[in-house]
């Protein structure tokens, strides 16, 4: 038996089965998660149908349950950091911020306004637009923020009135399964069950005939099973998926001054964030420069256990993601790109590879084609802007982007031009819960955050009132 469990009505449950759970940092299983059965699915299901018949009707009392599960989580955050450092590789004080960060989430959905506008108000009628829940959601997230983005689905999900079944990754369940149990401390039975397994149970939840919606976090080749899915049932989707966001610098930048945050927007959480900065397209006269200062920057990161104080990256999450970066890197070298620094893993257990960052890699390279998805950051040299934005938005992706320059006036004008669900102007990854986050084209449908993100987990009834 696991020494954490599923969530299911309210209650710690066990599964048949337990599946192992691999530290990164060591390549070896460190502990076990519950596997959950179809049947175990099935009663979660019908426990979050049953809690939705009266969560929906009382908000006072929702906001007042949110307001408790911020606090609770916030003070869990030693509790969990340490689970989520063991199975997902970052650093205990990334953990730490995103267990506070989830907490944070939690507090600003408590107080967010669901929206109601009077659309006609005259001889003839009253009519009033309002929000009401849609129902059972079911919610799938990745192994790479699995506290901080199920807390981007519970809250608004929750708030809007709706109750909740939620899957990690099996790469990373038992921090999301901990979250679960100091949750489940204060919210009613039933609202938010949490079970954990692999792709087969994320496969029943989205096939499952009781939710009306899937709200997803994870890749676009899932994202489109996703999608398919849900068809046949005309269940709302919203969905968060893959980005290969481009970073531009323009020809005023000084490289000195923006190594720092160009680190940090490429290589935050060992590269895996969906929005981090996967491609940098430099002014030719300048390219020399920005490769030389990123590749001092990131030989000095210090890469390691993320238990250790010291540890700057973690590990890659999982094997097969690193033998893909690893795979990608490889290829990008013998393609004729050179490793400024980095280019290959570290010996050792656990899934460790060197920072690096790639000159001479360009379109037609898998490693800039697609999403890499860890610590290895090619830097593209460019002519004229016209021709970067063409480079840029040439791709399905359309997550986010960014401009760099001494001027942001200049900067944002060509922001502008980015096909993308967040422009950032002298800046990557800078997210709130106040800003709604979401891709075009393949990179999703749909945002998260902000009143944008609440109204996805509602559907519009009109209250029409006739005069006369
Ligand atoms: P993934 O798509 O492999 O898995 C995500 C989740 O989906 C897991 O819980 C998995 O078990 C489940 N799953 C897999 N197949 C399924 C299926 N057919 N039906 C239902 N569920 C299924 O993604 P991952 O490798 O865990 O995460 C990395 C990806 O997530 C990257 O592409 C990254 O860019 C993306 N991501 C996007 C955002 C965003 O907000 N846009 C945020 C974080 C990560």
């Amino acid at each position: 038996m696991s020494d954490v469990s599923m969530i299911i009505d309210g209650e710690r449950r066990a599964a048949p089965a337990t599946f192992g759970v691999v530290n990164p940092a060591t390549g070896a299983v460190h502990a076990d998660a519950p596997d959950c059965s179809r049947e175990q699915l099935d009663e979660a299901f019908a426990a979050a149908a049953k809690a939705f018949t009266d969560w929906r009707r009382d908000e006072d009392a929702r906001r007042a349950a949110l307001r408790q599960a911020s606090a609770a989580l916030r003070g869990a955050v030693d509790r969990i950091a340490p689970v989520l450092t063991a199975e997902q590789g970052k650093p205990l004080k990334a953990a730490r911020g995103e267990a506070n960060g989830a907490s944070y989430w939690l507090n600003y959905f408590a107080e967010l306004p669901l929206q109601r506008e009077v659309i006609q108000d005259d001889e003839r009628a009253r009519a009033e637009v309002v929000r009401r829940p849609v129902g059972v959601v079911a919610a799938i997230t990745p192994w790479n923020f699995p506290v901080m983005l199920a807390a981007w689905k519970i809250g608004p999900a929750l708030l809007a009135g709706n109750t909740m079944v939620l899957k990690p990754s099996p790469f990373t369940p038992r921090s999301t399964l901990l979250m679960a149990e100091v949750l489940a401390e204060v919210l009613p039975p039933g609202v938010l069950n949490v079970v954990s397994g692999g792709d087969e149970l994320g496969r029943w939840m989205t096939a499952h005939p009781v939710p009306r919606k899937i709200s997803f976090t994870g890749s676009v080749a899932t994202g489109k099973h996703i999608a398919a899915s849900a068809a046949p049932d005309l269940k709302r989707v919203t969905l968060e998926l893959g980005g290969n966001d481009a970073a531009i610098l323009l020809d005023d930048v000084n490289p000195a001054e923006i190594t720092e945050r160009l680190f940090s927007g490429a290589f935050t959480n060992s590269g895996q964030v969906c929005s981090a900065i996967k491609r940098l397209y430099v002014p030719q006269r300048l390219h020399g420069d920005v490769v030389d200062a990123l590749a001092t920057r990131a030989a000095a990161a210090r890469v390691g256990d993320g238990m250790d104080p010291q540890t700057e990256l973690g590990p890659v999450q999982n094997r097969p993601q690193f033998d893909r970066v690893r795979e990608l890197v490889a290829e990008a070298l013998a393609g004729g790109a050179k490793a400024a620094t980095g280019g290959a893993p570290i010996d050792g257990p656990g899934y460790f590879f060197q920072p690096t960052i790639l000159a001479g890699a360009t379109e037609g390279t898998r490693i800039v084609d697609e999403e890499q998805f860890g610590p290895a950051l090619p830097v593209i040299p460019y002519r004229d802007v016209d021709e970067v934005v063409a480079r840029a938005n040439g791709t399905m992706y359309g997550l986010s982007g960014s401009v760099w320059s001494a001027d942001p006036d200049r900067a944002l004008a060509v922001a502008d031009r980015l096909d993308c669900g967040t422009a950032w102007v002298n800046t990557h990854i800078a997210l709130g819960p106040h800003q709604p986050f979401g891709g075009v084209k393949w990179s999703g449908i749909g945002v998260e955050n902000g009143p944008w993100g609440l109204a996805a987990y509602t559907d519009i009834q009109v209250q029409y009132v006739a005069k006369n």
